[in-house]
Order: structure tokens, then C-alpha cells, then sequence
């Protein structure tokens, strides 16, 4: 079968070498001129910045997708475990380490509260559990039905996943310092929610960063992209660059191929990986759109995101490879975020600096470090480069002050990328960085379908989808959707 895969991000990269693999005839065709997506790579003045992604979590399940191909992670890039994992400036004053090994974190634990290292034993039992099950039971089930949502085993273990706890709640049933809570709970943001909005089931987070560690590939997270597109080519999958698509062709209520300003491709099955919402809302006529444009407007998006690639013509002493500034009012910056009635950008962010020089020689010419700032920010947000500039100047005085140092005396390279470029690049709604929040409603079967509900033969893959957002998550999707497609067409290839 003829397959058209629109986007490369790294949910049509591994749709595309998953699909081939099962013996269909693969074109991914990409808006921009690099695969990978948000996940893409910036270059310049000698200074690599991964543009997107930077902390690899959850290395089994990379593992198990490159399995799918008889290879393992390490046939492509070379892991090196992070120590420390990451540190942390809390708003009040103070920084923390947190440790790569787990005797030292409890250590760590102990001295925050009393048993503290007992609470964050009993902590992380659960979040193993439950991530074990989650893994087994849910992140790579196909939800095609409300029937297949309520499988009586899960259900009989709602009791002991906490679906209806949101995380803020769970947490504080095991701890009391603030601190210890924001350890466990800060990593949320990256999946696009708020301690608040997120379900207590993704405390299986601390068990990915905490007990399994926080990882490095070689060559940055650009290593792993390239390994997939790597794969993807030696199963025969086809690139074409600098082409968005402008719309699906469906005809009797199958997709028939695709339009780009070059002309017609045709095929007997379409694969989006662009944003669900973009393609539903611009490259279907209204007939065909799955949900419509309300649908899209109710949904809680995730953040979108400031973010400032810095190439610095010095070594920056305060800052490990990952350093998170936290707000001192925490629960104000998630509701700047996530409360549409408060939506602002913050005087107070919380950030994150990654400085990938710190552990990989070629993000940075010798002596010199590549720095990423990251904010997150409501979506939908004005964005101008007055209030860009005013926003960067804010974030550096902070952090500045924070490690007692000097950076913007430094600068060698400087590019802002926000709201405006997440919707011009990627044709992301309202500029979401993210997609979609895990809300429990945005969860399993209620994310936006893997399979069109109006065209046969329409599919979507990426982090709209189940199981959400985070690279490993739109593995995870491109393998459901992959099963999928091949279950559903006459002579695939099964596993
Ligand atoms: C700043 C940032 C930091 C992040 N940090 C982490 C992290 O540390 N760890 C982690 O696991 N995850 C992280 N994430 C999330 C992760 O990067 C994403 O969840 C994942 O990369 C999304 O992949 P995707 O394939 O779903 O979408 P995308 O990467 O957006 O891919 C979609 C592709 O479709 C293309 N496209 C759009 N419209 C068209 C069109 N009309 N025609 C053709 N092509 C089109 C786009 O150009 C893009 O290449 C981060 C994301 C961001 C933005």
C-alpha cells in the first residue's frame, strides 16, 4: 500500500519506519527543512542547540521501539547517565543536587522532612507499580472504544491508580516540606500540566527520573532522531522537505492522496503527524473533520513556551547540564498557564536552563557553553519582541542574580523562539508547544483519535494522541497507530 505520512516530527518518523518495515511503500512529507519536528536542531556561530527535547526519560521504551527492528539503542547512540540528575534554585533562596543514585536522594529526603527518606521510599513503591502497570496495561492499548476503556482489570484498579486524585493531592498525602513536594512534582510541566490539572497516576514521573535517572545520548537528543530517520530509510521510506501540505483529498469518504504547492501524491492511506487540530481545522473540508472547531477551542491546550538559545563565549560555573528556577509562588505561575481568566505572561517564571556543553563536547566550541532557556506560557498569549525582550531581560537578571554571575556579557549567539515561531514553524494552534494537557479527560481514549472518525483510511500518530506528549510517548503512539493500519489492511504484515 502507498503511504503518505505528513510531518516528520518524531511521531512520523518512527509511523514511517514502523509502516515500511510491515512492507507499505512510504513518503513522509515535511513542511520544514530538517526531519524531527519540535525535536529539530539549531545551528550556529559553532554552537548546536537542540531545539526542543532534552531530557531522555523512560529508556525503556526506546528500547522496546528500536526492538521492533531487532536493534537496540546502543546500535545508534551511546547513553551516559546524568550526575547530578539535575539541580534546583528554589525561589526562597537555596539550591539543591539531586542525585543520580537513589541511597543519596534518600539521604537528600531525609534531611528535607521527618522520615523523609521512609516517605520517598513508599513514594517511589508506588510510582514503580504503577508505572509497571501503565506500561503493561495502558500507554500501549489501542482505544478504539468506550468498551475498550473500561476493561474490567482496569477499572477494578482505579482504587490503586488514583484516576480521580489530581497529582497535588497524592502528593501531600506523602509529604510535608515544600520542597520535597515541588521534586516530585516539578517534572509535570513537561508533560503539559499542572499538579493541579494532572491525575495522581502520573506521579510514575519520579519513577522515570528518580529511580531509573535522567540520561544523555551522545550527541544530543538530534542522535536519537537521526537514528529513526536512519532506520526509516533502510526500510525504503522516501523524504521530501520544504513542502506543507495544503490539504488531504478525500473522495467517498476515503483520502485519496495529498496537495502540496508541487501537486497531487497519491495513496491508499494518510498518516498526520502535524498538529491534529492544524490539519482537522486547514487541510480537511468540513465534512470530514473528525471534531469540530469548538471541539478544539474546549480542549485544555498545553503551555506554549518561551525559549532562548544562548551561545556563550565562556564556561557558566552555577549551572549542572539540567538547573530549574523555581517560583516561590508556585501555584500562581500554573494558573498563569492554566487558568484562561488569568492567562499572562509571569513577572516571577519558573525556568529551565539546559547547558548541554556541560556533558557533550560538540554543542560548544572549546571553553565556551550552549545555553537553553525555557519558560513555559500560557498558549495564546501575545507575542511581540517588546515583550519578548522584556521577558529575556527579566529571566537573565534572575538567573544572573541566582548563580552570581555574569552571562550577557558573554553572549555570543542569542535567538528567542515563542508563541508566534511554535505557530509559523509548526502550525501549532495557538502556539501550544505541547499539544494537548493530560487532563483525565484528555486521557487514553479521550485524547483526539489514533483513526479518523469520518475517512476510512485517515490516520494520526504524535503527541495529540494517546498516550500524549514526550518523545517517548509518540513512540509509543506511531507503534499503536502502525499495529493499526496493518491490522486493518488486507495483506499486511502482522505481528
Ligand atoms: C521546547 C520543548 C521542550 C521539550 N522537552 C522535552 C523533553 O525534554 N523530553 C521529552 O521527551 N519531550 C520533550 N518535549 C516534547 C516533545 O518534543 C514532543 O512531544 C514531541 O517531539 C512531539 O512530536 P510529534 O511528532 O508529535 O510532533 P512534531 O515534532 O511537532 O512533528 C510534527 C511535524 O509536522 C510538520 N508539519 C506541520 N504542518 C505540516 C504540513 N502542513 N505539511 C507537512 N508537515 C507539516 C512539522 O513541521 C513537524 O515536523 C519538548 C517539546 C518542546 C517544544
Amino acid at each position: 500500500m502507498k503511504v503518505i505520512v505528513i510531518g516528520s516530527g518524531f511521531g512520523g518518523l518512527s509511523a514511517a519506519a514502523l509502516l515500511a518495515r510491515d512492507g507499505h511503500e512510504v513518503t513522509v512529507i515535511e513542511k520544514n527543512e530538517q526531519i524531527g519536528g519540535r525535536a529539530g536542531v539549531y545551528r550556529e556561530g559553532g554552537f548546536t542547540f537542540d531545539m526542543g527535547p532534552s531530557w531522555y526519560i523512560m529508556p525503556d521504551v526506546f528500547e522496546r521501539f528500536f526492538a521492533e527492528f531487532g536493534k537496540k539503542p546502543s546500535d545508534f547512540y551511546e547513553l551516559r547517565r546524568l550526575d547530578p540528575s539535575y539541580r534546583i534554585y528554589f525561589g526562597g533562596g537555596g539550591t539543591l543536587d539531586i542525585p543520580s543514585d537513589l541511597r543519596r536522594t534518600y539521604a537528600l529526603f531525609a534531611a528535607l522532612e521527618v522520615n523523609g527518606a521512609q516517605k520517598l521510599r513508599n513514594y517511589l513503591v508506588s510510582a514503580r507499580e504503577k508505572y509497571d502497570l501503565a506500561v503493561r496495561e495502558l500507554l500501549y492499548h489501542d482505544y478504539r472504544t468506550l468498551f475498550d476503556f473500561l476493561d474490567k482489570r482496569i477499572l477494578m484498579q482505579e482504587a490503586s491508580l488514583h484516576l480521580f486524585e489530581n497529582l497535588e493531592t497524592f502528593v501531600s498525602r506523602y509529604f510535608e516540606s515544600d520542597r520535597a513536594k515541588k521534586i516530585v512534582e516539578y517534572s509535570i510541566g513537561f508533560l503539559g500540566g499542572s499538579p493541579q490539572n494532572t491525575p495522581s497516576l502520573y506521579h510514575v514521573l519520579s519513577h522515570t527520573d528518580l529511580t531509573r535517572g535522567v540520561w544523555y545520548p551522545d550527541g544530543g537528543i538530534r542522535r536519537v532522531a537521526y537514528a529513526i530517520r536512519d532506520l526509516a530509510l533502510s526500510q525504503g521510506v522516501k523524504f521530501l522537505f520544504n513542502e506543507p501540505v495544503t490539504k488531504i483529498d478525500v473522495d467517498g469518504g476515503r483520502a485519496r492522496g495529498v496537495t502540496t504547492a508541487r501537486g497531487c501524491y497519491p495513496a491508499d492511506i494518510v498518516l498526520v503527524n502535524a498538529d491534529y487540530a492544524f490539519s482537522e481545522m486547514h487541510l480537511l473540508d468540513e465534512e470530514y473533520r473528525s471534531y469540530p472547531q469548538d471541539y478544539w477551542e474546549k480542549r485544555i491546550l498545553a503551555p506554549s513556551a518561551f525559549v532562548c538559545y544562548l551561545g556563550i563565549r565562556k564556561k557558566v560555573r552555577g549551572l549542572a547540564h539540567h538547573t530549574l528556577f523555581l517560583d516561590m509562588d508556585w501555584e500562581k505561575s500554573f494558573d498563569l498557564i492554566f487558568d484562561p481568566k488569568r492567562a499572562a505572561w509571569p513577572d516571577h517564571p519558573s525556568y529551565y536552563v539546559n547547558v548541554p556543553s556541560r556533558t557533550d563536547t560538540t554543542a560548544a566550541p572549546e571553553g565556551c557553553d550552549t545555553l537553553i532557556v525555557l519558560a513555559l506560557l500560557a498558549p495564546g498569549l501575545p507575542d511581540t519582541p517588546a515583550i519578548r525582550e522584556r521577558f529575556y531581560t527579566l529571566i537573565m537578571d534572575h538567573l544572573e542574580r541566582s548563580i552570581g554571575e555574569p552571562v550577557r556579557d558573554s553572549i555570543a549567539v542569542k535567538r528567542i523562539f515563542s508563541l508566534n515561531d511554535f505557530k509559523e514553524r509548526y502550525n501549532a494552534f495557538k502556539g501550544t508547544a505541547l499539544g494537548l494537557s493530560h487532563t483525565l479527560w484528555q486521557t487514553a481514549l479521550f485524547r483526539p483519535s489514533h483513526q479518523s472518525r469520518k475517512v476510512s483510511n485517515l490516520y494520526y500518530t504524535g503527541q495529540y494522541t494517546h498516550p500524549g506528549i514526550g518523545v517517548p510517548m509518540t513512540l509509543i503512539s506511531s507503534q499503536i497507530v502502525a499495529r493499526g493500519i496493518t491490522h486493518d489492511t488486507p495483506g499486511g504484515r502482522t505481528r
